[in-house]
């Protein structure tokens, strides 16, 4: 078929005027384009054969012969790397997804109060006790977005916080809203970012700790997400970091899409 040509334009100062330099980046966005479409296919070709893995494993654990009992362990462990396996599928597709979207289709106002009340027992559940989390919410907050993408950045921000703060820390939640815009920020008293690494926080797969986030079950996807639904929004991430004194995370929303 015919290829759609992308032209990129610059306009640059030039000797008391202006220069416009065009240039034919169509190649590079092909490129991308099918980077990213292996990368949702590949994901949802994996999906089928895990979910058969993990039948036929429940099954065994189920139904373990008591001769085999000291198999246990072992089959177990593959168990819980067949979940991460299919965390990262689920991520990868949701990042290619997001990638794919110019813009926004599903767009609602949110109750921001609401919001952090059901973020609330999900940190419960993700806390399980280990932390101290609060919470506080501007009476007048209501954000204007894609509900379920918005979820994944308030869920993928607080799960961080709470990985990477070991037990005893605490943790602040906030919604506030000032002239400058929206503000949804997550401020943890962890492990923190030293500071070379907060400009690559956002890239796929990075990690600072490639140990740790494995061991507490990270996919090292979950800030790309993040980052990607900011920009359908309009918006961005601001983070804030000190070793061993904490980070703040901040996702920030443009005026008009806050009441
Ligand atoms: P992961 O699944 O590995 O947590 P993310 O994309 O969510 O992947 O985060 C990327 C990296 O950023 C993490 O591996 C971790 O090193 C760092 N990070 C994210 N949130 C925090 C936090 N609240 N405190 C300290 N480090 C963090």
């Amino acid at each position: 078929g015919q290829t759609l040509q992308v032209v990129q334009v610059q306009l640059i100062p030039f000797e008391g005027g202006w220069l416009m330099l065009l240039e034919d980046i169509t190649q590079a966005y092909d490129l991308m384009q099918m980077r990213r479409d292996f990368v949702a296919n590949a994901s949802h070709e994996l999906r089928t054969p895990l979910t058969v893995f993990t039948g036929y494993l429940e099954t065994l654990l189920d139904m373990l012969p008591p001769d085999l009992e000291s198999l246990r362990p072992a089959l177990e462990q593959m168990e819980q790397q067949a979940v991460r396996m299919r965390r990262i599928i689920e991520d990868l597709l949701t990042l290619s997804a997001v990638e794919r979207q110019s813009r926004l289709e599903n767009e609602h106002w949110i109750d921001m109060c609401a919001q952090l009340d059901t973020l609330r027992d999900e940190a419960d559940l993700l806390s399980a006790g280990r932390h101290e989390i609060t919470f506080s919410c501007e009476e007048k907050g209501r954000l204007y977005g894609d509900p379920n993408l918005l979820r994944s950045v308030f869920t993928n921000l607080l799960s961080n916080a709470v990985r990477y703060t070991p037990e005893g820390g605490r943790i602040a939640v906030r919604w506030y809203v000032s002239e400058k815009g929206g503000f949804f920020e997550v401020e943890d008293t962890g492990i923190g970012i030293p500071r070379e690494h907060i400009p690559r926080l956002t890239e796929r797969f990075y990690r600072v700790d490639t140990a740790r986030s494995r061991e507490t079950g990270g996919t090292g996807l979950g800030l790309a997400i993040v980052k990607h639904v900011l920009e359908l929004h309009g918006g961005h991430l601001e983070v804030e970091s000190l070793p061993y004194v904490g980070s703040t995370f901040r996702a920030v929303f443009p005026i008009n899409r806050v009441t």
